[in-house]
């Protein structure tokens, strides 16, 4: 079989499954049994078919898709892909360059340079900065905790490297009390234990108080780190970075900014003023995959001091890995040794949307966010919850006549549960100040007002659709 029938196979596949994602149901009623069966079975024996395999793949597969590229899909915060970067992403494949390094591929090299510079640009940091091509948020914390952890330990004599962490049980970590859980996953996999964790309290929106913070600092001295958070994964909500900065740096404690996706809104003058002080942390860790819409996986280990940022990552080289002689190595800025061209795809989607349309894309998400509360709030008699700030949504119902939390929260998972059933969009749970609520996050490129207005009407018909029956409790 020729390449090009097989990749002409897969082209039509995709461009069919992108065609129905409007349509389905975004969320598949799945049987996970029936899934496997379709799919499962000894190794094959024999090779099949190039044009059987990917046939069988996309027809075993498809039952047990999620409409998650599609513009109603509402859960966690997830992002879709933009064509042009697909179209780029599906180019890095058939390219499959080798991103380690300059020598491997000047091309992904050259790229993933000018997207460190123009990232920097749009988000506000400085240009001085280090960039590493991560695979998300969780790759982007451990990154930039692990130049973090290596660096204050340095100023206090630890060398980490030589000594490893034995004598690095000083290092307390501070971490805002809603920290994301990729957080403290990454300081695990650092060998920071939960006992060299402070946790400060938050406000009613999960932004970090300076007060208690500055208090911990003083209580606990020694190198330290503290965590602060650009969009709280509930309620969107910003640290207050200026306070934060000033006090910790006043203590040398290096500040990190978990950023994933709402450091994005420093890419947009009118949103700007929630992340003041941001600019002056230490290292920050930034999504592609959520808000800037290229496909999985795509993240960004952003830090101010390049040095401390290589000698985390770094590889001591071996004898045959030949370096790229002033040109960029991408593999200095990761964990990773062979890894994915993944820039291609950031270029492309930065060149598609430019300056000006990054900034709608975001902008416009904070008004649809805003369209959604209000609808829900009008039509749905939702209760939201959070300052609708940025991109997130949270909404509790309430059923009548209940004055009871535990009926409450019943009641709004309930209606999550059918509105995930009904299909016209996704929607999933959290629990905020101690409530069960449902959360919306609006980051796909192809969410429209219309596609808001669809889901408001869908969780409308949810939350009215009669007492909760027993075996939806
Ligand atoms: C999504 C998210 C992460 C983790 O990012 P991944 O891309 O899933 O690895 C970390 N922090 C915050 C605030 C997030 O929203």
């Amino acid at each position: 079989m020729e390449a090009s029938d097989v990749l002409d196979q897969a082209h039509a596949a995709a461009l069919h499954f992108l065609r129905s994602v409007d349509e389905r149901r975004v969320a598949p009623r799945v049987d996970p049994a029936a899934l496997r069966a379709n799919l499962e079975g000894e190794v094959p024996e024999h090779g099949e078919p190039a044009s059987e395999v990917i046939e069988r793949l996309v027809r075993g597969v498809e039952p047990g898709l999620v409409a998650s590229v599609g513009p109603r899909y509402f859960g966690f915060v997830t992002g879709g892909a933009l064509p042009v970067a697909l179209a780029a992403d599906w180019l890095t494949s058939a390219w499959d360059q080798n991103a380690f390094g300059y020598v491997m591929s000047p091309a992904a090299s050259v790229v993933e340079g000018i997207c460190a510079g123009w990232l920097l640009d749009l988000l506000a940091l400085p240009s001085s900065a280090s960039v590493g091509f991560v695979t998300g948020g969780q790759m982007a914390n451990f990154v930039c905790l692990c130049a973090a952890r290596d660096h204050v330990l340095a100023e206090a004599g630890v060398d980490v490297e030589q000594e490893g962490l034995a004598s690095a049980g000083r290092l307390t970590v501070f971490v805002g009390a809603q920290g994301h859980a990729t957080i403290h996953s990454a300081l695990r996999m650092l060998g920071i234990g939960k006992r060299q964790i402070v946790s400060i309290d938050c406000d009613e929106q999960g932004r970090m108080l300076p007060d208690p913070l500055q208090s911990a600092l003083a209580t606990r001295p020694g190198p330290a780190i503290v965590c602060a958070q650009a969009g709280n994964v509930n309620t969107g909500a910003f640290d207050p970075f200026e306070e934060i900065v000033r006090v910790a740096h006043a203590r040398q404690a290096w500040v990190h900014v978990d950023g994933a996706f709402g450091l994005w809104a420093r890419a947009a003058t009118s949103l700007r003023g929630l992340t003041l002080g941001a600019e002056r942390a230490d290292s920050w860790a930034v999504d592609g995959h959520k808000w800037l819409n290229v496909p999985y996986d795509s993240g960004f280990a952003i830090v101010a001091r390049p040095e401390a940022h290589r000698k985390a990552t770094r590889i001591s080289s071996g004898a045959y890995l030949v370096r790229g002689d002033g040109e960029r190595d991408g593999n200095d800025w990761v964990p990773e040794s062979s890894r994915r061209a993944r820039a291609f795809a950031v270029y492309a989607a930065l060149r598609y949307l430019g300056r000006t349309g990054v900034e709608a894309l975001v902008t416009r998400h904070v008004e649809l966010a805003q369209r959604m509360a209000q609808g829900l709030e009008r039509d749905a008699g939702a209760i939201i919850m959070n300052d609708v700030a940025l991109n997130q949504v949270l909404a509790r119902f309430e059923p009548p006549h209940s004055a009871e939390y535990a009926q409450q929260d019943a009641h709004t998972r309930a209606v999550i549960e059918r509105v995930q059933r009904e299909g016209t969009c996704w929607v999933g749970p959290s629990v905020y100040a101690g409530r069960v609520v449902m959360r919306v996050s609006i980051s796909n490129w192809s969410t429209r007002a219309e596609d808001v207005d669809l889901s408001i009407a869908a969780i409308a018909r949810a939350a009215v659709a009669g007492s909760i029956s027993p075996s939806e409790v």
